[in-house]
């Protein structure tokens, strides 16, 4: 079962589920691509590149793009598939019908506290002159603020960098423990830039067995985001 992104506006996008491994299903994409099209792969670092992927991108590899580095793409070249592999960390599937641009972002707390969101909305904007009211974002299935329970290092790291997403920050239930909103605090980065068009999945994926979580089992296996035009 796949959760849908965006079909109304005739973009194909969603996340896959359990029993679905990611590694499989990116295969399977590149299986059936027809000639001229592509499956981005990125090498997912937890850090906040994001690569427009142009024809040049394109052009130096195989129908199966990897790209070293990277944890989110942007294009607006038809017939690219951008993917990203998650179990917890939190997909950004974005589009701009207006300019036919489309971008995906893996944005874990790290992602999240360098603000890959941010980084997202800018490349929209900067490179492919989107504006931002015509961007869509879908924050989509991730560890929530019921679950990311966290200690207080990594607290102060957020607040260090970003010292408003104490709103999205409460105590544990355990003393010295902190549970974090990470879908909140990348949601409050895209409006920060104008993007306002945001629908966030309430799905947890540690609560809901649909989902891989690494947080629950310390699974190797991921869900594969994608989102193609
Ligand atoms: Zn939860």
């Amino acid at each position: 079962m796949d959760l849908r992104f965006f079909e109304d506006l005739g973009i194909t996008a969603g996340i896959t589920q359990v029993p679905d491994d990611a590694d499989e299903r990116r295969a399977e994409f590149v299986k059936e691509a027809a000639w001229g099209e592509y499956v981005v792969a990125p090498v997912q670092v937890h850090g906040v590149r994001v690569i427009p992927v142009n024809r040049s991108v394109l052009e130096e590899q195989g129908t199966l793009v990897q790209l070293p580095d990277c944890d989110g793409t942007v294009t607006d070249i038809p017939g690219v598939t951008l993917t990203s592999k998650h179990a917890d960390c939190v997909p950004l599937f974005a589009c701009d019908p207006v300019k036919g641009v489309i971008g995906l972002a893996h944005a874990g707390w790290r992602g999240t506290s360098d603000g890959i969101a941010a980084v997202l909305a800018l490349t929209m904007i900067q490179i492919y002159g989107c504006e931002p009211r015509n961007i869509k974002v879908c924050v989509g299935p991730a560890i929530g603020r019921c679950c990311f329970e966290v200690s207080e290092d990594v607290v102060a790291e957020f607040i260090a960098k970003m010292p408003w997403c104490e709103d999205y920050i409460d105590e544990g239930k355990v003393p010295g423990k902190y549970m974090i909103d990470l879908k909140g605090i990348n949601t409050e980065l895209l409006k920060m830039f104008g993007v306002s068009d945001i629908r966030i999945s309430p799905v947890c994926t540690v609560e809901d067995m649909n989902c891989y979580s690494y947080r629950r089992d310390g699974t190797t296996k991921r869900m594969l985001a994608y989102i193609r035009k």
